[in-house]
């Protein structure tokens, strides 16, 4: 399958708790993509063999089932295992929109929650190896309140399978929490214009 890179390298930027967020959220990535009919080959990239991240990833699975998932898992970077212009780091920062779904690119998601890890963090680690960039476009599809947009990885992963799967974004963005925005464009004005026409009958 299509490789999906998550980068692994922020635990020493994080505290305990958002340590136990993120890998909660990286086991709901795991169980979403092993369901899928076409999965992602997850790698999780930078985890570093004592780090906070895999003594955690440990702790909750068990060795044994750690070792039996379909993730590859290492140490190195992202960019020692990919060549440069395959990969796309994803960022709700980027100037870049992901209008179409590439099956040849390997995307990037920043392995972290956001409490004290600040905007910007991924998008200046992927300027400063020089990899292209891309956020979702969630502002092109949905009316969007004042709220972050940055989404939390079990999101990711569920948009990244269905746009993979159906290259459908209004399907893709169904994954984005409803709190967030206030519907789709398109359904919108779908909604309009049948009330005029009834209105316009009824008189
Ligand atoms: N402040 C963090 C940062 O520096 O990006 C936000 C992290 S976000 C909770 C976790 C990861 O999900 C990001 O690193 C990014 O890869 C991905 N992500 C979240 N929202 C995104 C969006 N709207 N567009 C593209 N990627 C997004």
């Amino acid at each position: 399958g299509q490789p999906l890179v998550f980068d692994m390298s922020y635990d020493s930027k994080m505290s305990k708790r958002e340590i136990e967020n993120t890998v909660s959220q990286l086991m709901e990535v795991e169980g979403w993509n092993r369901r899928a009919t076409e999965p992602f080959h997850l790698h999780f990239c930078n985890l570093q063999e004592d780090g906070a991240y895999k003594k955690e990833l440990l702790k909750r699975y068990g060795a044994e089932t750690w070792d039996r998932l379909l993730i590859t898992s290492t140490d190195r970077q992202h960019v020692d295992l990919f060549p440069s212009e395959q990969l796309v780091y994803l960022t709700a920062d980027s100037r870049n929109v992901l209008r179409t779904f590439d099956h040849s690119k390997v995307y990037i998601i920043g392995a972290m929650v956001d409490r004290s890890i600040q905007t910007g963090t991924s998008l200046a680690n992927a300027k400063r190896l020089k990899l292209a960039t891309a956020r979702l476009p969630l502002v092109e599809f949905l009316h969007w309140e004042t709220g972050a947009k940055n989404l939390t990885l079990d999101q990711m992963i569920r948009i990244m399978l269905t746009i993979k799967e159906t290259g459908n974004w209004k399907e893709a963005l169904n994954f984005v929490p409803k709190r967030k925005h206030a519907g789709f464009y398109q359904v919108q004005i779908q909604k309009t214009i049948p009330k005029n026409r009834v209105t316009g009958l009824t008189n």
